[in-house]
């Protein structure tokens, strides 16, 4: 990682929107949701972006409350950033949240755009908000801004049906927390999956066998594969080999060497 995002699969996080809403299952465990009730507790800036945004629920589990908080002053970060990135959007939040309003997101795309230097993953569990809206974001789709769904079990699996009507050139899901199998994944226009396993204290298991299918898919259909994790309670133990090797596939980059088109 190049800054300490943490996530595998990219080199930093970029978030001009705190809180969200939980979507469907694979929100359960929601990581953001832990880690913004943490940072609600901090001094300054860090605590006013989060406070309020996320609470323990009747069962105990941090959970996002549905408060949503703009961060007009983050909006610009991207563009200090000189050397190229790959930038996963919104680790905190959903940009296409119902709660966040089109002028806002239009303005992350402005941003995106103008900074062909990075690439933008950006990552939903409302890919029909996201589809409604692509005409009236930037037109056409900018090629370093992916757009990717999570699909966690069989239950929302017509989120990829949303997901290949955006015209992004790049598409990809994110089956993270993988909590089920995914039979008959509709992989046209899908350039990227990401597996994982859920991890932390109460995790729901994941089998090798969806695993394996949704591999054994990506080698039949030419699709980049990314194994990030087996997880479970001790995610260090279980490690992230599949068959005996690493899975880090990812689509080709883009652009590299470009400057920003504007400065901050
Ligand atoms: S959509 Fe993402 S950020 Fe929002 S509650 Fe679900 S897992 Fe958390």
């Amino acid at each position: 990682m190049a800054d300490g995002s943490g996530i595998e699969w990219t080199d930093a996080t970029w978030n001009p929107v705190a809180g969200c809403t939980p979507a469907s299952a694979g929100c359960l465990n929601c990581y953001a949701a832990r880690m913004a009730m943490r940072l609600s507790h901090m001094p300054g800036k860090t605590g006013d972006k989060y406070g309020g945004t996320a609470d323990k629920n009747r069962s105990g589990r941090p959970t996002f409350t549905g408060k949503i908080y703009l961060d007009h002053d983050a909006l610009n970060t991207p563009r200090k950033w000189r050397l190229p990135r790959t930038i996963f959007v919104n680790s905190m939040s959903d940009l296409f949240h119902p709660n966040v309003p089109l002028e806002f997101i239009q303005q992350c795309f402005k941003v995106m755009h103008e900074c062909p230097q990075h690439v933008f993953q950006v990552l939903t569990k409302r890919p029909e908000r996201a589809r409604e809206l692509a005409s009236e974001l930037v037109t056409p789709w900018p090629e370093n801004v992916w757009m990717g769904t999570s699909v966690e079990d069989q239950r929302v699996m017509w989120r990829v049906r949303e997901l290949q009507k955006i015209p992004a050139k790049t598409r990809f899901l994110s089956c993270e927390p993988l909590i089920g199998p995914l039979r008959r994944l509709p992989l046209k226009g899908i350039g990227w999956i990401i597996v994982g396993g859920e991890s932390g204290p109460k995790a729901r298991p994941m089998e090798s066998e969806w695993v394996l299918y949704i591999r054994n898919q990506c080698l039949a259909k030419d699709v980049h594969f990314f194994f990030k994790q087996w997880g479970g309670v001790n995610k260090k133990a279980t490690g992230r080999e599949l068959e005996g090797r690493t899975w880090d596939e990812m689509p080709e980059l883009v652009a590299g060497d470009q400057e920003c088109l504007m400065t901050a």
